[in-house]
């Protein structure tokens, strides 16, 4: 193994003084549940994020997704169309919610929901559709939202990893009935913990706002049976301060990814579709034709070899996981279980480790060749 570099992590998040002073403001003033700090920055992720749609911040993506798709009316034995190329949580939450998600194939060169695949997935149980803007790569918004109106269905964007990134001019998370964004450390920005639903209509943040606290809009007034999935006006007042910052962090993983774009050699390197603008969650390159051991060892070399931290996402596709297990063809998720790589593209890379990863890449990529 080399020690003589030391390692560059494969996500790292910045947490600065502006989010401690903010922390400490809260704390200081005695109110840390939800409160005016929530408010404010729904209020602020919405104009920012959200193309001025009301959002609803809860304590994870994942809450925010469960509630979202039940303010919708998700219901026993309904059906959603998602990908099985992503995290287990696109898939969990249908299920937790009664449905059953059924999986279809991806786009190989984009890494999202493949359109065309969705037709023959509808049955008449089918209620809704979950496409996942993943690694920060927009779905094709356009024919998704011509499919779903066909066949009368809702649509709700899993944007956890893609804030800010935008599909023929208009932010992800604004086209669907609603929308999800987390707020996890490892995600474009942080609150800690916590999520944003952006929501299409009045009604749909209003039921949000409900399932969210008990039920309650007015305090011992309870309408529905709800949880409590508030996000706490400290994890808000941290998420707050990101948000300000995302804009420059964005711009920082841009130019990484156009680094990396054209210093790579051997490898296949993210594709960008026109009218897509990619906000590089994840840096994703394939080993074309690899197996997952020989993707593996390239992994394995990148690491040990050049102390280069990179990560597999997902290794496993989500229709074979043991509470999924479903028989069904999915070859391009398949393939792309196998060939994929994210390298470290976060905003706290330099030059120098830049240089560093494209070397590295390029020679395990050589060697393997
Ligand atoms: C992170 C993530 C989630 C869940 O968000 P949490 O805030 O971790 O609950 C859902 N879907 C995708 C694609 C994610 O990356």
């Amino acid at each position: 193994m080399n020690t003589e570099f030391s390692m560059i992590p494969p996500a790292k998040p910045i947490i600065g003084q502006e989010e401690r002073d903010a922390v400490d403001r809260v704390l200081a003033s005695g109110m840390v549940a939800q409160g005016p700090e929530v408010e404010a920055f729904e209020q602020e992720f919405s104009g920012a994020l959200a193309g001025g749609r009301e959002v609803v911040a809860v304590n994870s993506g994942t809450s925010g997704q469960h509630l979202g798709m039940l303010a919708l009316g998700l219901s026993s034995g309904d059906e959603v169309i998602v990908p099985s190329f992503t995290f287990a949580a696109t898939a969990n939450t249908v299920a937790v919610s009664g449905g059953t998600p059924v999986f279809v194939d991806v786009d190989p060169e984009t890494f999202t929901l493949d359109p065309a695949m969705i037709d023959a997935a509808v049955t008449e149980r089918t209620v809704g559709i979950q496409p996942v803007h993943l690694y920060g790569h927009p779905a094709a918004m356009d024919e998704i939202m011509a499919i779903a109106a066909k066949h009368d269905l809702w649509v709700f964007e899993d944007a956890a990893q893609a804030h800010g990134a935008t599909w023929q001019g208009s932010q992800v998370g604004t086209f669907g009935q609603a929308g999800m964004f987390s707020l996890y450390p490892t995600k474009n920005m942080t609150s800690g913990e916590g999520g944003m639903v952006s929501c299409g209509t009045a009604e749909t943040a209003r039921q949000v706002r409900l399932l969210r606290n008990q039920g309650m809009e007015k305090q011992y007034a309870n309408e529905v049976a709800g949880y409590n999935n508030r996000m706490t006006d400290i994890h808000a007042a941290i998420g707050r301060v990101q948000l300000g910052k995302l804009a420059g962090w964005t711009e920082t993983r841009r130019e990484n990814a156009a680094f990396f774009d054209a210093h790579l050699r051997g490898v296949v390197t993210p594709v960008v579709r026109d009218g897509a603008q990619h906000v590089y969650h994840q840096y994703t390159i394939r080993i074309e034709g690899a197996s997952a051991q020989e993707r593996d060892a390239f992994a394995t070399a990148l690491r040990e070899e050049h102390r280069v931290g990179c990560g597999v996402y997902y290794p496993t596709p989500v229709h074979r996981l043991e509470t999924f297990r479903t028989e069904v063809d999915l070859p391009v998720t398949e393939q792309l279980a196998r060939e994929v790589l994210s390298l470290p593209v976060h905003p706290s890379i330099t030059d120098q480790d830049r240089e560093r990863i494209v070397a590295a890449v390029n020679t395990v990529a050589k060697a393997g060749a």
